[in-house]
């Protein structure tokens, strides 16, 4: 499956009905790619599509959005604007988003427009825990166990049905580990229900009629996080990348290591679980899919992210096709390209606390041999807030873990572990 891009039978695209009568719909370079939300991951997609001859525009709140800065048309509004919305669309050929906040709601009022992808509905089941989850147990995806919470008799209920350990997350609005917390036995309740009731209804909590929602799900005893891009085209061909292995602290990705240290039968798993996904939903674009791998080698698909993802950003120095290339082609209409990885990759995460630091030592980190680095033109550097990633290329994976190190001993703050990846 690594390699190439896999071509299968085309399916109807069943995320849109509306979108059917688009479905081949292709636009070639020269055209106009619309991007709702103006982060890094749109501004990587956007000049990865300027290479190929493409015009972008975005629609962001901030007119110096990381993607705006590298935007043919920017639009300044709110996500949730329908009005700056059909604008944008109106100066497109295709629309998709870099952020998976973006209310599916506006996507859906586009897509009568012009052609969204991945559509709304792919959008919709990414932004709804409860929908995600049962949409994997739908496709015969592996899941931890789960349940549905909007009231303390669920709660309840879902607690005796799981057990303990297990995690209360809220179904919409969460990221980056915002939005949940651990029940370790049943003194803790009480103390998860007032922390439930206390999540802001807009904040996450709210499923739309201002009534929070919740799943429980039950601690998976994992050893290592895995993740999988995986692009899937109109026409229907898949194409899914090198696993990467995920280290996450205070919940926020702080380093991919590709390919990650499993064994190949494990990966080829992991990336036939994200393709399942892929054509299960009939998504159209990159997906990133990430998963937990047990001791016992058991794997359980945790969520998925409707567009390129921070694990991926080592696709554009180690791969023949960047992920935000594959984006591209994908919502373009076009072939895939390959997935191969040229050589090995760890990616480090530059937070707002890492910032000084690296700026302050730019010489010697950009002086590690095969460090490649990417800033993504943020104003505010607040701590764990995402500014920019080093890639670091390599012969073997012990080498550029290696390196990592050294990389990561020149940017990492004070309070923060020495080593870059834990024994
Ligand atoms: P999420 O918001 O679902 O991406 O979760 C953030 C992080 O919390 C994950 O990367 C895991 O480290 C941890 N986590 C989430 N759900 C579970 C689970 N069911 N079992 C164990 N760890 C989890």
């Amino acid at each position: 499956m690594t390699g190439a891009a896999r071509d299968i039978t085309p399916r109807a695209d069943i995320s849109s009905p509306r979108g059917d009568r688009r479905n081949g719909k292709v636009v070639g370079p020269g055209g106009t790619i619309g991007i709702l939300g103006g982060g890094q991951l749109g501004r990587m997609t956007a000049l990865a599509a300027r290479h190929m001859g493409y015009r972008i525009a975005t629609l962001d709140p901030t007119e110096d959005a990381p993607a705006a800065q590298v935007a043919d048309y920017r639009a300044v509004a709110q996500l949730d604007d329908v009005a700056a919305a059909r604008t944008l669309a109106a100066a497109a050929d295709v629309v998709t988003y870099e952020f998976e906040n973006v209310a599916a709601a506006v996507a859906r009022v586009l897509e009568d427009a012009t052609v969204v992808r991945p559509s709304s509905r792919v959008l919709a089941v990414a932004q709804d825990r409860v929908r995600e989850k049962e949409t994997f147990r739908a496709l015969g995806l592996p899941v931890a166990p789960f349940r549905p919470v909007a009231s303390w008799d669920d709660l309840v209920a879902a607690a005796a049905a799981i057990g303990y350990p297990c995690v209360l997350k809220t179904a919409t609005g969460g990221y980056d580990g915002k939005g949940q917390h651990w029940l370790h036995g049943p003194g803790d309740l009480q103390s998860a229900w007032t922390w439930a009731q206390a999540v802001p209804p807009g904040a996450g909590g709210s499923g739309g009629g201002g009534r929070r929602r919740f799943i429980l799900e039950a601690r998976v005893p994992f050893v290592r996080e895995l993740s999988v891009i995986v692009a899937r085209n109109p026409q229907g061909a898949t194409a899914a990348y090198p696993v990467a292995e995920n280290v996450h602290r205070r919940q926020i990705l702080h380093l991919s290591i590709v390919p990650a240290r499993v064994p190949a039968a494990v990966a080829e798993a992991a990336q036939a679980l994200a393709v399942g996904l892929a054509e299960g939903l009939g998504a159209v674009g990159v997906l990133g899919v990430e998963l937990f791998l047990t001791a016992d080698h058991r794997l359980y698909v945790n969520e998925f992210a409707p567009r390129p993802h921070n694990s991926g950003h080592y696709t554009i120095e180690a791969c023949v096709t960047s992920q935000f290339q594959q984006h591209v082609r994908a919502v373009c209409g076009l072939p895939l390209g390959s997935t191969a990885l040229l050589r090995p990759a760890a990616m480090i995460n530059l937070l707002g606390q890492h910032m000084s630091a690296a700026m302050g030592a730019v010489e010697r980190l950009l002086a590690i041999d095969g460090l490649n680095l990417h800033v993504y033109g943020k104003a505010d550097a607040r701590p764990g807030r995402k500014m920019g990633h080093v890639t670091i290329v390599g012969d073997s994976v012990a080498e550029v873990l290696e390196r990592a190190q050294q990389a990561w001993e020149l940017v990492r703050a004070p309070e923060e572990p020495p080593a870059v990846a834990d024994p």
